[in-house]
Parts: C-alpha cells; structure tokens; sequence
C-alpha cells in the first residue's frame, strides 16, 4: 500500500499542490496535513472526505511533530526560513519525530544555508531530505506543471522523491547537493523580480502614451521584449482574463514573498561579491510595496499599480 503522506503549509501554492498529490494516486494514501492557519486545513477536508471513496483518508494534525509521527513521505511548503525553521525544529517540530524512515521535502523558498541546516540535521537522524522549491506560480501549482528545483546529496533520494514530485510538477530537475535546488530557485526569482518591473514600467508608458493595452501586450508576446511576465502573468488589468492583475491583484504570488525572494539574492551576491544592479533595485521597490499596507497584501505584479499610480 501507499505510505502515508504529510503536507505541512497549504497556502497559495500548498493548497493546490496538496490536491494534485492527494489526488496523483489511485490507491489512495492516508493524508496528514498542518497549517497554523486552521481554515487552510478544513477546506481540503471539507474538499477531500465530502468523496465517500476518500472518506476519513485526510486527517488534520494538531502539530508538525503529530505529521511526522503519522506519515513517512513529508512535504513542507512554507513562506520563508522562519517557518520553516519553526516548523522543523520548533516547540512540537517535525524533528521530533523523523527518522530512518522518513523522506521529507521541502518546497519553500528559502536561504541557501537555511536549506543546507535543514538537510543535515535531517540526514543526522538517518531521514532522508531533499530541497525542491518550484517554478510556475499557482496556476502551475493548480495544473500539476510546476517545475521543481531540486538539491539533494544523494542521486538515489531524488530518485526516490521523484514519483511524488511528478503528481505536481511537469519538470523535476536535478540541481546537485542540498541547497542548490534554492540556488537555482532564487537566481529565477531575482530575474522575474526584475521583468515584472520591467514589463509594468513598459506596460504602465504605453498606456499612458495612448496605446490599447491588450494590443500592446500581443504585440510584445511576438516580439523581443517577450517575457513570462508580459505573456503569462501580464501585470496590467483586463489583458489577461486570468490573471492576478485582473482579479485585482488577489491569490498569487505576495508582495512579501517577492520581497524576500530578491532579498535571498541579494544577500548572496553580497557573500558571493557579485554584482546585482538591478536585482537590487528590484529589492528596493519591492521592500516598499510590501511595507505599504495597500500594497502588502496583493500580487507582486501589483507594480503595474504602483508605477501607474505613482505616475502623475
Ligand atoms: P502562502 O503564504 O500563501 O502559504 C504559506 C502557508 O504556510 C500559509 O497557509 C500559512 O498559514 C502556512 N504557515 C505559515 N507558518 C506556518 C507554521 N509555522 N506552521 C504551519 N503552517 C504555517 O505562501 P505561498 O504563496 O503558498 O508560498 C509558499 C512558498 O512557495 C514560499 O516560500 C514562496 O516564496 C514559494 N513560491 C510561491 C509561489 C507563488 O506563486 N505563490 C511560486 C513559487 C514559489
């Protein structure tokens, strides 16, 4: 039978990505999930046993410790490295209880180091774990096509993660020792910091130079400037029927997480002494949006807004 399985973090991008692993296997796993935040938790309850096939398949843990001591395959999705320090190693932790017969994957994006702390604290244990942040924003997360960037010491534990893995995501790439999944996730992240911009900056001035949105859009997704901001995400209301932007910047990608993604590389260009221009100014307008509480709680393409409204 199926091992048991523990998801911890159904946020934005957990939620969904829960449902597809839930969802991936015919014979059915016994589930076992955790959320600080107790509404997360009950909708893919009320979600997952309204299904008489499923029926009390999906348990709500009151810990992490409790999710580590009831499933062997564990998967973490969390904001950032405080929580997922709190979550692994905190007062009724998941370390608590993980051993030889673990393997835990944590899709947060995190500090390198971070990642690197948690691998081996694990791996002490005789745990197996592996660092896969993901790629592909919550429609990704909802149609199982996230990539994941995946770091782990051993080629076996990737392969052993891998049939999972596959239930969320389309591409699973292997990056090399732990840690180098959030390498590669967070040199990403510092280009689409900037290309959102960029993109807001080149949407927000042909608006105001009297050009038709949409047909602006169309006419960089066949050009040069194309990028998956401009062509997936686009951050100008109306251009895209589902996008953040058009449903008022809500669900996505928070200006917070975006803020701290750029800040992980930017703190590692300052270990690394690589220069980071623009990735740094990026940080700077994203600090902004995420301190200012019209803009804290909505989409990082939310810059689309900021740049049009601080334009007069
Ligand atoms: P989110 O804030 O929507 O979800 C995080 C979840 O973790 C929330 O439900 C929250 O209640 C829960 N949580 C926080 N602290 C906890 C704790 N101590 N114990 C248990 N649960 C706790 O964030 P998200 O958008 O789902 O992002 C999760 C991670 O994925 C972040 O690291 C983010 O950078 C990364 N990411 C997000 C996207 C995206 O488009 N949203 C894309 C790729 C990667």
């Amino acid at each position: 039978g199926m091992k048991p399985i523990g998801f911890v973090g159904l946020g934005n991008m957990g939620l969904p990505m829960a449902t597809n692993l839930f969802n991936g296997f015919k014979d059915k796993a016994d589930f076992i999930i955790y959320d600080i935040n107790q509404t997360t938790t009950s909708n893919f309850l009320k979600d997952h046993n309204t299904d008489p096939n499923n029926r009390d398949k999906v348990k709500v843990a009151k810990s992490p410790l409790e999710v580590a001591q009831e499933a062997t395959v564990i998967v973490t999705m969390l904001p950032a490295s405080q929580h997922v320090e709190g979550v692994y190693f905190g007062k009724d932790g998941l370390f608590g209880a993980l051993g030889e017969k673990h393997l835990v994957v944590d899709a947060s994006t995190i500090d390198q180091s971070m990642a690197t702390r948690v691998a081996k604290a694990l791996q002490e244990k005789g745990a197996k774990a592996i660092d896969a942040p993901v790629s592909g924003g919550t429609g990704g997360a909802q149609a199982g096509t996230l990539t994941f960037m995946v770091g782990s010491n051993s080629n076996a534990d990737f392969e052993l993660a891998k049939p999972y893995l596959e239930k969320m995501g389309k591409n699973i790439v292997y990056c090399g020792t732990n840690g180098n999944g959030q390498v590669a996730k967070i040199c990403n992240n510092m280009l689409l910091g900037i290309s959102m911009i960029a993109t807001s900056e080149t949407m927000n001035l042909g608006v105001r130079m009297g050009m038709d949105p949409k047909l602006l859009a169309g006419i960089l997704n066949t050009s040069s400037g194309r990028c998956w901001s401009s062509e997936v995400y686009n951050p100008c209301p109306g251009v895209q029927e589902n996008s953040a932007a058009t449903r008022g910047y809500t669900g996505g990608f928070g200006m917070p997480l975006m803020a701290k993604d750029l800040r992980l590389a930017v703190n590692a260009a300052v270990d690394t002494k690589t220069t980071v221009m623009l990735g740094a100014m990026a940080q700077q307008l994203y600090n902004q949006m995420a301190a200012n509480k019209d803009y804290e709680n909505l989409d990082f393409s939310a810059a689309y807004k900021w740049l049009s409204e601080n334009s007069k």
